[in-house]
């Protein structure tokens, strides 16, 4: 059941564009390691890289609920794409949220991709502990000058604009803000991508702020409230992620069903053997269930009410599960799991950093846990 029947037409386009353009094209970026952004601007264009912000912005005014669902499709054809997508959308919360009436100008190019966003949180020395950050910004006249080093950034380099989470004030929470740096900030510098496991047409890197000057009006939301800013962002995040893990873990189940309806041993179909017939029952089941927690959390916060505690367990499972089930899949295809020749193998290198962005699963069970402990 969709919301809406323009959602089902959504998703049918989304389904069009996987099958058209994303399929035929993903394990040769993968294994050329090439970032897709012409890609991009078709899906863009398509109107999905701003789906859940308000028309009026140049958004698509669509509910979490149905984002979702196209972020699932999206990743069972090319889960760097749907990455790209889910950190997009992300990286156009703080504007959208929080932005200035000049900064909001921006947002129908942010909103149809011509400008393309990164969400820069995480450095060497901080990553779980972002409440840590070192990256400073002193205000110089009518600037920021930014000095430090943002770590893991999805999108650097090919980015068009940064929120860039600094120090502007004391140790904690409360001394960091927000600004919007546009990609030929001088002294904004990307560093040389990270060689990653999976995700190899869209691998982060570093980014070195070397005295960069930002527009003190590029400021989000005024001074210290930046960790909020950051954090409201991540918890609608972190649905993105669920969601991501649901497609490229129910791609995994459809494809080793595939495979062990072909594949004859002992002179039968080795979906004959309830050994492997039952453990695609186990996958699919798992699928089902974090598909089922994820749209609950989504309609949580479509319906504005807190979501961020579901938020976390939908990503804690949901990511969990994708781990289990590519890596069942794998054990599906036997040898043939474990070489290049078919996707199964690329899924479950994927897989493994769904548990670990936009806070790892530990985190999760850190804000789970904090619910049920704390009156
Ligand atoms: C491919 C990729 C893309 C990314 N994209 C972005 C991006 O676009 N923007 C961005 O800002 N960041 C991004 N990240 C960074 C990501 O969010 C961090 O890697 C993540 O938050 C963990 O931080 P860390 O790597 O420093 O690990 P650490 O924080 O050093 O953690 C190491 C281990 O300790 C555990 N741990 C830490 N603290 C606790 C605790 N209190 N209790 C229990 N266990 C704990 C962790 O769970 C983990 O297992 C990306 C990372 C990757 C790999």
């Amino acid at each position: 059941m969709l919301p809406s029947e323009e959602a089902y037409d959504l998703l049918d386009l989304t389904r069009e564009i996987a099958e058209r353009e994303l399929a035929p094209r993903a394990a040769e970026f993968e294994s050329r390691g090439e970032f897709p952004r012409g890609v991009l601007r078709t899906v863009g264009r398509a109107g999905l890289l701003g789906l859940v912000y308000p028309e009026s912005d140049g958004g698509g005014g669509q509910p979490y609920e149905t984002y979702l669902q196209v972020l699932e499709i999206l990743a069972g054809s090319w889960l760097a794409i749907a990455e790209a997508v889910s950190v997009h959308t992300l990286s156009c919360f703080p504007v959208a949220a929080y932005g200035s009436e000049r900064q909001r100008k921006l947002l129908p190019e942010m909103l149809a991709g011509d400008l393309l966003g990164a969400y820069c949180l995480s450095e060497p020395q901080g990553g779980s502990d972002a409440a840590n950050l070192s990256t400073r910004a002193v205000r110089v006249g009518d600037d920021y000058v930014v000095s430090g080093t943002k770590a893991w950034i999805t999108h650097a380099g090919h980015a068009d604009f940064y929120n860039v989470f600094c120090r502007t004030g004391g140790p904690g929470a409360s001394g960091i803000s927000c600004l919007l740096a546009d990609a030929d900030t001088p002294g904004l510098l990307p560093q040389k991508p990270e060689r990653t496991m999976g995700l190899r047409s869209g691998p982060p890197a570093q980014i070195v702020f070397d005295n960069a000057h930002v527009a003190a009006d590029r400021l989000i939301g005024g001074e210290g409230v930046g960790f909020r800013i950051a954090m409201q962002a991540l918890d609608a995040g972190r649905l993105g992620i669920a969601a991501c893990a649901v497609g490229l873990a129910q791609a995994a189940v459809d494809y080793a069903a595939g495979y062990a309806r072909e594949r004859e041993q002992f002179d039968r179909p080795i979906a004959e053997f309830q050994g492997v017939s039952f453990l695609l029952a186990d996958m699919a089941t798992q699928v089902s269930a974090a598909r089922a927690l994820t749209l609950a959390a989504a309609r949580l916060k479509d319906a504005g009410r807190p979501f961020s505690v579901e938020a976390a367990k939908a990503k804690l499972f949901a990511t969990d599960m994708a781990m289990r089930v590519t890596t069942d899949a794998v054990q599906v295809l036997g040898g043939y799991g474990y070489v290049a020749d078919h996707p199964v193998e690329r899924w479950f290198r994927e897989a493994k950093v769904l548990q670990i962005v936009e806070g790892t699963n530990q985190i999760q069970r850190l804000v789970i846990g904090r619910s049920l402990t704390r009156a």
